[in-house]
């Protein structure tokens, strides 16, 4: 089992681990601040003692780091230096969509049905049939007020029992996670929007910048699709 270091600190770019395992070209580290693909977030990339990391993927417990180059030994202490500049606009583009379900939850009550995300692009899927009028201008208007308002966004562990019975974060389905779980990380955009969620965030939403709604259509009845771009803001 790997300690994963970005459930408790987003911010942490650089870090030293053991290798416990080696299979090929893959890594297994005793702790690592890079974020495997999963909950619709990219993994990072960045270094394994200067050895580009070009894949992260979590199997099980386990967080294998895929390197391009000479791989150490098991037993061998390397330092990780994750790539900040993809991570931090993931860290972005993760926050915009929370703050787009947490107003379009609040305009509409409508909830969210799927998504992905690349550094500063993404794509959210809501149960609207048919998309109200002027739809993208106005959550393109609500998402930069909650940015302009700065709100802090917290990390919280929560024991299951007491998150099952949180009222925003039945709403966002928390008791979707499996019952093994016992404790639950959840992101707060204090008086916005809860999820219980494994990514990776930035520490208020004035860090997003800013959005721009480029497109949104229709994925067939009560299903439409609205696309996003980050900026600076
Ligand atoms: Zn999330």
């Amino acid at each position: 089992m790997s300690e994963l270091l970005y459930l408790r600190d987003a911010y942490l770019r650089e870090f030293d681990a053991e290798v416990v395992e080696v299979d090929d070209q893959r890594v297994r580290l005793d702790r690592t601040a890079f974020y495997p693909t999963g909950g619709g977030q990219p993994h990072d990339t960045g270094t394994l003692d200067g050895v580009e990391v070009v894949e992260v993927r979590k199997e099980g417990d386990a967080v294998w780091h895929t390197l391009e180059g000479a791989v150490p030994a098991v037993g061998d202490t390397v330092t990780g230096v994750v790539d900040w500049e993809r991570r931090h606009a993931l860290m972005r583009t993760h926050t915009a969509l929370h703050i787009l379900c947490g107003v379009i939850w609040n305009e509409w009550r409508t909830a969210v049905t799927g998504g992905n995300m690349t550094p500063l692009a993404a794509r959210m899927d809501f149960e609207f049939d048919p998309l109200p009028e002027g739809f993208g201008a106005r959550v393109e208007e609500l998402v930069n007020a909650e940015i302009a308002e700065d709100r802090p966004i917290q990390v919280q562990f929560l024991p299951r029992d007491t998150a099952v019975m949180d009222e925003d974060l039945i709403r966002t389905k928390v008791n979707m996670i499996p019952e093994v779980v016992k404790e639950i990380r959840v992101i707060d955009i204090v008086g916005l929007d809860k999820q219980a969620d494994g990514g990776t965030h930035v520490a208020s939403t004035g860090e997003v910048g800013a959005i721009r709604v480029t497109k949104t259509e229709s994925k067939g009845k009560a299903n439409k699709r609205i696309r996003l771009e980050v900026v600076d803001g």
